[in-house]
C-alpha cells in the first residue's frame, strides 16, 4: 500500500465534473477516513452518485484529484476496486441468474470471498437460493445486492442509496446492524443517502452535497455540537428577516423568529440583542434543520 494508515482512505480534491451545461460535481474537496462510517447527504441530483463514479473510476476526474487507497482508481482499477464491496443505486443484477447462481459467479471474482458468511447473510436476508433475480422485489433486489457487496468482507463497503427499496424495520436492523458491524471490525463504510435520519443514525462523520458542491463536512458530534436552534422575540416585529452574523437561517413572521446559528453563542446572542430582539429558547438543531439552512445559504448567495 502506498498510503499510510493514517491518511485518508478516499481523498477527492477540487474534483469538477460537467455534463452538458450541468455542473455535476463542483470543487468537491473530500477526506473519508478509516474504520469509520460515512454518510454522504444530498436530494436528487446533488451529485452523490457522479462523486461515487469518480472513486469506483467509472469516470475520469475532469479537473482535480481522486485517490482511493492513495492510488488513482481510472489508472489503478484493480488495486483498488478488488478491496470494494459495492453497491449500486439501480443495483443491476443479471436478472437471468438465480440467486445461488449469483453467488457462485461473484465468489469467482474475490479471492476472499467468504462461502459461509454469504449463506449466513443469505438466510438473514430470507433469500430463496433458487429464485430468479428479475422475480425478486425490491427489496429482496437490495439484500441481493448487499449480500454480494459483502461476502468478501470488503475493507471499504461503498453503499448508493442502500435504503432504496429496503421498508423501515430492515433499514433499521439490518442495514444499519451491517454497517455498524463492518465498521467495528476496522473497515470502512460510505454511503449514500437523502433520507438525513437514517444518516444520523449510523454515520461518523458527514458530508451534505447541494447542487454539486459540499456545503458542510466534518464528524457528527462536532456539527451537531456547533449548530443550534434560537427562538427569538422581538417587541417589535422587524419588516423582515434582520440580519445577524452566525445566523445561516431566520424563518418566522412578527414577534417569533427560528434561527438555525453556527459557531459563537455569544456572538449570536449579540447580534440578536443588535436588532432588538431577544433568545427566549435554544435547542441543539436537527441535521434536517442544518440541512435545510446550509443548502439555503448556499443558494441564496448564487442569486
Ligand atoms: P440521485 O439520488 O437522484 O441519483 P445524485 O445526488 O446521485 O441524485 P447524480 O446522479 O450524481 O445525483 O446527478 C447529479 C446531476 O448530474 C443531476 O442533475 C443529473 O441529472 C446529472 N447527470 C448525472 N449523470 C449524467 C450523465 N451521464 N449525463 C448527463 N447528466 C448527468
Amino acid at each position: 500500500m502506498n498510503a499510510s494508515d493514517n491518511s485518508p482512505l478516499i481523498e477527492t480534491s477540487g474534483l469538477s465534473r460537467q455534463f452538458g451545461q450541468k455542473l455535476a460535481l463542483n470543487n468537491v474537496s473530500l477526506k473519508i477516513p478509516r474504520g469509520r462510517v460515512f454518510g454522504l447527504v444530498g436530494e436528487n441530483g446533488a451529485g452523490k452518485t457522479t462523486l461515487i463514479k469518480h472513486v469506483l473510476g467509472l469516470l475520469r476526474a475532469e479537473s482535480g484529484s481522486v485517490r482511493v487507497f492513495g492510488f488513482d482508481p481510472v489508472t489503478d482499477p484493480v488495486a483498488v476496486l478488488s478491496r470494494i464491496g459495492y453497491l449500486s443505486e439501480n443495483r443491476d443484477l443479471p436478472p437471468w441468474m438465480r440467486v445461488d447462481e449469483l453467488l457462485r459467479y461473484t465468489q469467482a471474482f474475490y479471492p476472499k470471498w467468504d462461502p459461509a458468511f454469504a449463506e449466513e447473510l443469505r438466510n438473514q436476508f430470507g433469500l430463496d437460493p433458487a429464485a430468479k433475480i428479475k422475480n425478486l422485489s425490491r427489496g429482496e433486489n437490495a439484500k441481493a445486492g448487499l449480500l454480494i457487496a459483502l461476502a468478501f468482507r470488503p475493507e471499504l463497503l461503498l453503499l448508493d442509496e442502500p435504503s432504496s427499496g429496503l421498508d423501515p424495520m430492515v433499514r433499521r436492523d439490518i442495514l444499519e446492524a451491517i454497517i455498524r458491524t463492518v465498521a467495528d471490525e476496522g473497515r470502512t463504510v460510505f454511503f449514500s443517502s437523502h433520507l438525513l435520519e437514517e444518516v444520523e443514525r449510523v454515520a461518523d462523520d458527514i458530508a451534505m452535497m447541494f447542487a454539486g458542491e459540499v456545503v458542510l463536512t466534518g464528524t457528527l458530534d462536532d456539527i451537531k455540537e456547533n449548530h443550534h436552534r434560537l427562538i427569538l422575540h422581538f417587541e417589535s416585529p422587524p419588516a423582515g428577516a434582520p440580519g445577524i452574523p452566525g445566523v445561516l437561517s431566520l424563518t418566522g413572521s412578527g414577534r417569533e423568529w427560528t434561527a438555525i446559528c453556527n459557531g459563537s453563542r455569544s456572538a449570536v446572542m449579540a447580534g440578536v440583542a443588535r436588532v432588538g430582539g431577544q433568545v427566549v429558547a435554544e435547542d441543539t438543531a436537527s441535521l434536517d434543520e442544518i440541512f435545510v439552512a446550509r443548502a439555503g445559504a448556499k443558494a441564496a448567495r448564487k442569486e
